[in-house]
């Protein structure tokens, strides 16, 4: 038996699998042409950062947009950054925003898909067939190196000054051993590493196509890069290269600090007989700071996790409204085009992201949010609210879910027609906004404008009381309005009034300040009648009342 064979057996005594076998096990998907098949493949740290989502959310538009799969796979292979739990803080978070992948891990220990396993700590074996192919062929090799050893080679380095540093060519002084030491070695137990013997020539450059950046020249990789460590984990480049391969993923979208890795993994992909797969690298996520800009850093910005937005009360529908205008710089003029489309209809595109970093922005986010929920209907951003308070304002919940009739009625208001209101970004917002359509959140404020004195308003407020019928549609709630002005000395023209301000108490629009102040606490508030209407008669006449009894003191 050649040396190689005796190594691959000495190392992989168990595996009995062939790469033909794995081949056969996850065969190519058929799926039609250009359907592209992606991945997002997080660490499990339980913190969903806003990047995160964001590219999480690039895989799944990704396959949607061309009939493909987009699937959900852990990266445990680094045990130190683990932490309990992990996988179901990420899972939520996707759930939370409605970010739903074809295949892969589903829960804590669940998984749907036949590409599987789809945890990298459970795939041991199918590392270890891979790399017992490389040993057998020559390609892959045991370096017993200790720490030790490593750091006094990169001192060596440092003070030659080699151009490149790390484990490649004569530094690479376990990638000569004769099989008789390698045997002697792994027969003591000697701890070791398995390297890849890299074909590499530092001299030579190779080019691939980034689909955001497009083509990238690089040197090619020299270094015999750590495939499995000493425990037989494997690292994140061989991982990738194995996983990436028998998923069949065609796309993989991931951040750009991977870029400098390329070279490693498409000689990875070479040395293991896989065809590569393309790249698409994404900028990380921005924010402006004193004119800069800077990554948005989980420990200095609250928005960097995704919690933050749930726990905001941000729609769902808002933040990946939000996320898409980020990633494709002309999704607001289709959205302004589309504006009932599902977001999922977008056109999106790779080469419209951008290269240099999005920029985050809150107000930005809000302004979305409030567009995305005036397209809401009234039971809607009820049923937002209810969910939202259930959770983050339990008082709130208490009042607003003893009559959900009566919330739908009064979210409805100012929603639905052609102007519909555009007051809320955020489901927290909602209580300030229709705190006095309920007695149990409303505290009257009788404040009037500087120009309207109490005996003015309780005469405005006798008045109205004696017209008020529920029964009046608005022309006529309003005409009715307009009818109290002349007798009382104001005039139910607002221009009239600035042309002659002097021959008037007021205008039309102080009337009505009066019965809305009266009935609200509030100066500025949405159509007044279908407010009076929401109320009915019996609170707003008692709401008139005591305002009345209020000015008369
Ligand atoms: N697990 C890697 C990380 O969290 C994923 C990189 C990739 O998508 O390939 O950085």
């Amino acid at each position: 038996m050649d040396d190689n064979l005796k190594l691959a057996e000495l190392l992989f005594p168990d595996v009995t699998e062939t790469v033909d076998d794995l081949e056969r096990r996850f065969p190519p998907r058929s799926l039609p042409q250009d359907a592209k098949v992606t991945r997002f493949a997080p660490s499990p740290t339980g913190f969903l950062h806003i990047g995160g989502l964001f590219s999480a959310f690039v895989d799944v538009l990704a396959a949607k947009s061309s009939g493909g799969i987009s699937f959900l796979r852990i990266e445990d292979t680094d045990k130190k950054r683990e932490i309990a739990d992990g996988v179901s803080g990420i899972i939520e978070g996707f759930r939370a925003f409605g970010v739903g992948f074809d295949e892969g891990v589903t829960g804590f220990d669940t998984e749907t898909g036949d590409y599987g396993p789809y945890v990298q700590s459970r795939r041991a074996s199918i590392y270890h067939v891979v790399a017992k192919k490389l040993v057998q062929e020559g390609l892959a090799y045991p370096c017993f190196c200790t720490e030790d050893e490593l750091s006094a080679l990169r001192e060596k380095q440092e003070a030659a000054g080699t151009l490149i540093k790390g484990y490649f060519g004569e530094w690479a002084t376990c990638r000569n051993l004769t099989f008789a030491e390698q045997e002697a070695r792994i027969k003591s137990g000697t701890p070791y590493v398995l390297r890849l013997r890299s074909s590499g020539d530092g001299t030579r450059k190779f080019t691939f196509d980034d689909q955001i950046r497009g083509k990238i020249e690089m040197p090619e990789n020299i270094t015999d890069a750590v495939l499995l460590k000493t425990d037989g984990i494997p690292t994140y480049h061989f991982a990738h290269a194995c996983d990436d391969h028998f998923m069949r993923v065609t796309h993989v979208i991931r951040g750009d600090e991977w870029i400098a890795s390329v070279p490693l993994h498409i000689a990875l992909f070479r040395a293991c007989g896989f065809r590569p797969v393309k790249y698409v690298h994404v900028a990380p996520v921005m924010k402006e700071e004193n004119g800069g800009k800077r990554k948005l850093s989980k420990r200095k910005d609250p928005e960097a996790a995704v919690s933050y937005f749930v726990e905001e009360g941000f729609p769902k529908e808002a933040v990946l409204e939000y996320l898409l205008t980020l990633i494709n710089s002309n999704f607001e003029d289709w959205r302004r085009a589309n504006p009932a489309a599902s977001l999922f209809d977008f056109p999106f595109s790779f080469k419209k992201m951008s290269q240099s970093g999005a920029l985050f922005d809150l107000v930005k986010m809000q302004d979305v949010s409030k567009n995305v929920v005036s397209r809401m209907d009234g039971a809607t951003v009820a049923q937002y609210t209810l969910e939202w308070a259930r959770q983050y304002d339990p008082d709130f919940y208490a009042v607003i879910s003893a009559d959900t009739d009566y919330l739908r009625q009064v979210l409805s208001i100012d929603r639905g027609g052609a102007k519909p209101r555009k007051d809320i970004a955020v489901w927290s917002q909602v209580k300030d906004s229709v705190s006095y359509l309920f007695d149990a959140l409303y505290t009257p404020d009788y404040t009037l404008p500087d120009n309207l004195s109490k005996a003015d308003a309780a005469q405005i407020l006798c008045a109205w009381d004696a017209v008020y019928d529920p029964a009046d549609d608005k022309d006529e709630w309003f005409r009715k309005i307009k009818g109290l002005c002349e007798p009382l000395g104001y005039t139910p023209n607002v221009k009239e009034y600035k042309k002659n301000p002097d021959a008037y108490r007021g205008h039309v629009g102080d009337v009505s300040t009066v019965i809305r102040v009266a009935t609200t606490g509030r100066r500025n508030t949405p159509d007044l009648h279908a407010i009076h209407s929401v109320l009915g008669e019996e609170k707003v006449r008692a709401r008139v009342a005591d305002a009345i009894a209020y000015y008369e003191q």
